[in-house]
């Protein structure tokens, strides 16, 4: 439509034709409004029945909810109105009835559950609180692009159909390749080192990952957005830099370009970006910390993983993001570097938000022999991974980097409580339509 006219766009003195869903209709007798959404707002369109030509208020008013119209009329200036501004109308076209029942209110009137929600989303985009999360996704990943490339990554993307998983076994979902055994992609790790040792040198990928995890819980997908970075000539401490600065980056955005949707999320107050830098807490004094805290039923001892409740307890210590460093190697996949002086020690390092982690990085095993040494010891076969092995024969410089979830740092930015909340059409256990 050429000559539309956003509700946002129209102004006092002007003829206009804006195009949207009919949100609600107010008939008060004698004068009645229609109140017309689209993705800039809303606007009132006011019908004076005995002033009207009798088919355009037939048309105007006989129109059920969520039906779409144009309706083209003079805008004036209306205090009373929710927008200050009223239209007029000429003529009003409805380009698509909609049926009287819907599944879902998009005025949000009546509260529906998430299953019902997920299963309507088209109509439960409609809500404003809803749709904002969606723009603000937006304005993260934009962000998050732009950040990566001003720190010189140039952008990959790479299979998600593969020969073999990286992050254990039974998170991997099996298809069929032409009569031959295949895995949806876990992590696209192997690949963007691939990319270190190439004339890239550094790298990020934003896209999908596959994991059947064991459980429904109000932080894993069976099919995420991984956020990658990876970098030659890096190690663990500047991976984290870059992990602090595109997290900084996209909270930054959303406070300068996404004021109105904080408000109407009810964030416009509290939304804060982190300014201070993100602590740096040894695994070591990590548990400590969460062993004094008294939090726990069990004391947590060297080489124990992390619980949910263990992260809760530290967290709520912490009070912000901040990083976990220097974990038992035992407890970190075997593309993870060890320290030279302490092979117990890795370089891993997790960053996290105070309800969960979101990232996971280090410096990477860059010398061949070490590299196959750490399959074995994972009990992974080194020939099912030859592709990537070999490369390591050939000029692998030293590197780093992490991979962050882009669902859980939504979900955490805007504290939403599942995050099925930041997924237009999530997938779990249960899922797997729309
Ligand atoms: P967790 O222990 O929380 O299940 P993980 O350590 O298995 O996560 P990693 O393999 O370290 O996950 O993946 C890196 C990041 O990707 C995680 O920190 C998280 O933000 C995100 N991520 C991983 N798995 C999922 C998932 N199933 N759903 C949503 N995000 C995920
Ligand atoms: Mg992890």
């Amino acid at each position: 439509m050429r000559n539309r006219t956003y509700t946002a766009d129209a102004e006092p003195g002007r003829t206009v034709t804006v195009a949207g869903w009919v949100h609600e209709i107010r008939d008060l007798g004698g004068i009645a409004f229609l109140i017309l959404r689209d993705k800039t707002g809303r606007i009132q369109i006011k019908f004076e029945k005995d002033e009207m030509d009798d088919e355009l208020v037939e048309t105007g008013l006989g129109v059920h909810r969520e039906s779409v119209v144009t309706v083209t009329g003079d805008v004036e200036e209306e205090p009373r109105a929710p927008t200050g501004v009223e239209i007029v109308p000429e003529s009003i076209e409805v380009l698509a009835e909609a049926a009287p029942d819907l599944p879902l209110d998009p005025s949000g009137k009546v509260d529906a559950e998430l299953s019902t929600r997920l299963d309507n989303r088209t109509l439960d985009l409609r809500k404003e609180e809803v749709k904002a999360i969606f723009e603000i996704r937006a304005e993260v990943l934009r962000a998050v692009r732009e950040q990566f490339r001003s720190i010189g990554c140039t952008e990959i993307n790479t299979p998600k159909i593969v020969a073999t998983g990286t992050e254990g076994g039974t998170e991997l979902f099996p298809i069929t390749y032409f009569g031959r055994e295949a895995f949806m992609n876990q992590s696209p790790q192997l690949f963007k080192q691939l990319m270190i040792g190439s004339g890239l040198e550094r790298v990020f990928e934003i896209g999908p990952i596959f994991r059947a995890e064991e459980h429904n819980t109000p932080r894993h997908l069976n099919e995420a957005t991984s956020i990658d970075f990876e970098s030659a000539f890096i190690d663990q401490r500047e991976a984290m830099d870059a992990c602090e600065s595109v997290v900084r980056a996209a909270y930054e955005a959303v406070a300068d370009n996404c004021a109105e949707e904080l408000e109407t999320l009810g964030l416009a107050d509290e939304f804060e970006v982190p300014e201070d830098d993100f602590p740096r807490i040894s695994y070591e004094e990590a548990i400590e910390r969460i062993n004094a805290t008294g939090e726990l039923d069990e004391q947590l001892v060297w080489g124990d993983d992390l619980s949910t409740e263990a992260e809760r307890a530290l967290g709520d210590d912490v009070g912000g993001h901040y990083f976990i460093t220097d974990w038992p190697s035992e407890i970190k996949p075997f593309y993870i570097k060890d320290h030279d002086a302490d092979p117990q020690l890795s370089t891993g390092f997790d960053m996290m938000h105070p309800r969960m982690e979101l990232v996971s990085g280090g410096q990477r095993e860059h010398r061949y022999e070490k590299l196959v040494e750490g399959f074995e010891q994972q009990g992974l076969d080194p020939d099912s991974f030859e592709y990537y092995t070999k490369m390591f024969k050939y000029g692998m410089p030293p590197h780093a980097g992490w991979g962050l979830g882009g669902e859980r740092l939504v979900m955490t930015m805007l504290d939403l409580p599942n995050i099925r909340e930041a997924v237009l059409f999530p997938r779990d256990r249960q899922r797997l339509s729309p």
